[in-house]
C-alpha cells in the first residue's frame, strides 16, 4: 500500500487536465479510470478500416471555447485543429430552416408570422450582448423565452429543443443555462482532425512523462479516510493510501463512492436529476443530409433528438469515403433505449431516415455502432445553481471536481478544462 501523491478519479477531459497540471509541476499522479481508453464522454473509436477516431458521441467546439483550445495548442496539436462554418439546421415540420443566427436566416424561419419572427430575433440579439446572467436567475427559459420571444417563437423553435434535451424537466430549465448556450455559443465550429481522441492520448503521454500514471479499466469502488489526512482508495487495481485525492466522477457517483461524506453536506450536494445520452452512428456510402451538418429534429414522433451528419463539416474523404451520420438523445438513464441493441435501436430508427431524405434504403448503410452513457446531462433546474458542491468537501484532502459545477453554461470540454486548471493553481498553491 503505497502512501503518497494525488489519485485522479476519473480519465475525461478534466481528471486528465488536472492530472496533467499536477504531474508539469513536480507531483506524483495517478488516473483511475473505469473504461478501456481515456477521454471519458469525448472518448472515440476507429472508425472501420480507415483506423481514424470518431467521438462516439458529436464533438466540436466554440470559438469562444479559449482554455480547451489554449490546451490544445499547449500539447502540440494546434495544427491539427480545424474550424468551418457548418449548416446547423431545425427541422419543423419536415422542412429545414437555417440556425445560423443571422438575420436572413431569422427571417427565413416562415412557419413564424414576421412580427415573431422579429421578436425572435431582438431576443437572440438582447441574449447575445447581455455579458452575464445574473439578471435571469430564478427564472425559466419557458417563461423568459415565451414572454420575451413570443408564445409562437417559444413552441416552434425553442420548447422542442428543451423537450428533446430535458424531456420532462423542459419547462423547469434555467433560464440562465439557456443564456449560456446562446451567449456563449459561435456559428464557426473547431474539430481536431482524427478526433478529440488526440487530445486525450496526448494528456496520458504528458502525464506519463513527467512520472505520473493513466490506469485504464479501473473502477473506483470506495474512498475512505484513513487517518493522518491520508485516504484510501479501493479499485480495480487494490487498496493504496493517498495524500489527496480528487473526484472527477459525478457529484452523484462521487457521493456513492464515498460513504463518509457527512450528512449535512450530502443534504445540499448530493441533489438533482440528469440524463444519460444514447448515440446510433450510421456509416453510409453517399450523404443523408445533403448540405446540413447539425439538424435538430422538432418534430415530436421522431425517436431521436438530432441528426448530426459529421461528413457534412468534415470530409468523408478522411474515414475512408464512409458519410457518418449519428442519431443521438438524451433520455432517463433507465430508459429502454440506454440497454437497445445496435441492432434493435437501428429497427426502430429506420423508418424515420426515409423522412430526412426519401431516397435513402438501408443498403446505403455499410456500418453501425451504438453508444449509451450514464450521467452525460445534468438538468439545469432554477435551483441547481444552490446545490453545486464546492471543491473542498468536509474529508480533508478530498476533492470534487466534475462537469455537475459547470454553471451557467452546457457542460462542454472547455469547462471541464477551465474547472481542472483552476484547481490545479489552488492545490499546487497549497
Ligand atoms: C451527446 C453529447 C454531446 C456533447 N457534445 C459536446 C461538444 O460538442 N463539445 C464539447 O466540448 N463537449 C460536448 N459534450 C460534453 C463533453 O463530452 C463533456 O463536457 C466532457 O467530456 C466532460 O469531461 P469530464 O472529464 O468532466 O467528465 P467525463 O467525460 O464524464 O469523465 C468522467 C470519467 O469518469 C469515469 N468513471 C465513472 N465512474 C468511474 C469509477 N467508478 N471509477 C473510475 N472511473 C469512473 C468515466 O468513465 C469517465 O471517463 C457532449 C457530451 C455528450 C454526452
Amino acid at each position: 500500500m503505497t502512501t503518497s501523491g494525488t489519485a485522479v478519479l476519473g480519465g475525461g477531459a478534466l481528471g486528465l487536465t488536472l492530472a496533467y497540471r499536477l504531474a508539469l509541476a513536480g507531483e506524483r499522479v495517478v488516473v483511475m479510470e473505469r473504461e478501456g481508453e481515456a477521454g471519458g464522454l469525448a472518448a472515440g473509436f476507429p472508425v472501420g478500416e480507415s483506423g481514424v477516431y470518431l467521438e462516439k458521441f458529436y464533438h466540436h467546439l466554440f470559438r469562444t471555447d479559449t482554455a480547451a483550445v489554449a490546451l490544445i495548442e499547449e500539447l502540440g496539436l494546434g495544427e491539427k485543429l480545424y474550424w468551418g462554418e457548418p449548416n446547423s439546421s431545425l427541422l419543423y415540420q419536415g422542412v429545414p430552416y437555417r440556425l445560423a443566427g443571422s438575420v436572413g436566416a431569422i427571417l427565413a424561419i416562415t412557419p413564424l408570422p414576421l412580427l415573431d419572427r422579429l421578436r425572435l430575433g431582438a431576443g437572440g440579439a438582447f441574449l447575445k450582448v447581455l455579458p452575464s446572467p445574473g439578471m435571469l436567475e430564478g427564472k425559466t427559459a419557458a417563461a423568459w423565452l415565451r414572454r420575451w420571444m413570443g408564445k409562437r417563437a417559444y413552441e416552434v423553435v425553442w420548447e422542442p429543443q428543451l423537450r428533446g434535451k430535458f424531456g420532462a424537466y423542459a419547462d423547469k430549465i434555467a433560464m440562465p443555462w439557456m443564456w449560456g448556450r446562446i451567449h456563449c455559443r459561435t456559428n464557426s465550429l473547431g474539430y481536431l482532425k482524427g478526433g478529440f481522441q488526440a487530445l486525450y492520448e496526448a494528456l496520458v503521454a504528458a502525464i506519463e512523462a513527467h512520472g505520473g500514471e493513466v490506469r485504464l479499466n479501473t473502477e473506483v469502488q470506495s474512498v475512505k479516510p484513513a487517518g493522518g489526512d491520508t485516504l484510501r482508495v479501493i479499485s480495480g487495481f487494490g487498496k493504496e493510501q493517498y495524500n489527496r485525492v480528487v473526484s472527477t466522477l459525478a457529484s452523484r457517483v462521487t457521493f456513492k463512492v464515498t460513504p463518509d461524506l457527512p450528512a449535512d453536506f450530502r443534504k445540499q450536494y448530493e441533489w438533482g436529476a440528469a440524463y444519460g445520452a444514447h448515440c446510433l452512428i450510421l456509416a453510409l456510402d453517399r450523404p443523408l443530409l445533403k448540405d446540413v451538418y447539425w439538424l435538430s429534429i422538432t418534430d415530436p414522433d421522431y425517436p431521436f433528438l438530432a441528426a448530426v451528419e459529421h461528413t457534412n463539416y468534415i470530409p468523408a474523404e478522411e474515414y475512408g469515403g464512409r458519410h457518418l451520420l449519428y442519431l443521438g438523445s438524451y433520455l432517463p438513464m433507465d430508459h429502454s433505449t440506454m440497454r437497445a441493441t445496435t441492432e434493435e435501436t437501428l429497427a426502430q430508427y429506420l423508418p424515420h431516415l426515409s423522412r430526412l431524405n426519401p431516397a435513402f434504403s438501408p443498403e446505403w448503410i455499410r456500418e453501425k455502432w451504438s453508444f449509451a452513457a450514464p450521467f452525460a446531462q445534468p438538468i439545469v433546474t432554477t435551483d441547481y445553481k444552490a446545490h453545486i458542491p464546492p471543491h473542498e468537501t468536509p474529508i480533508p484532502n478530498f476533492y470534487m471536481a466534475n462537469m455537475f459545477q459547470v454553471y451557467p453554461q452546457d457542460r462542454g470540454q472547455n469547462y471541464s478544462i477551465v474547472l481542472a486548471n483552476n484547481l490545479a493553481k489552488k492545490l499546487i498553491g497549497e
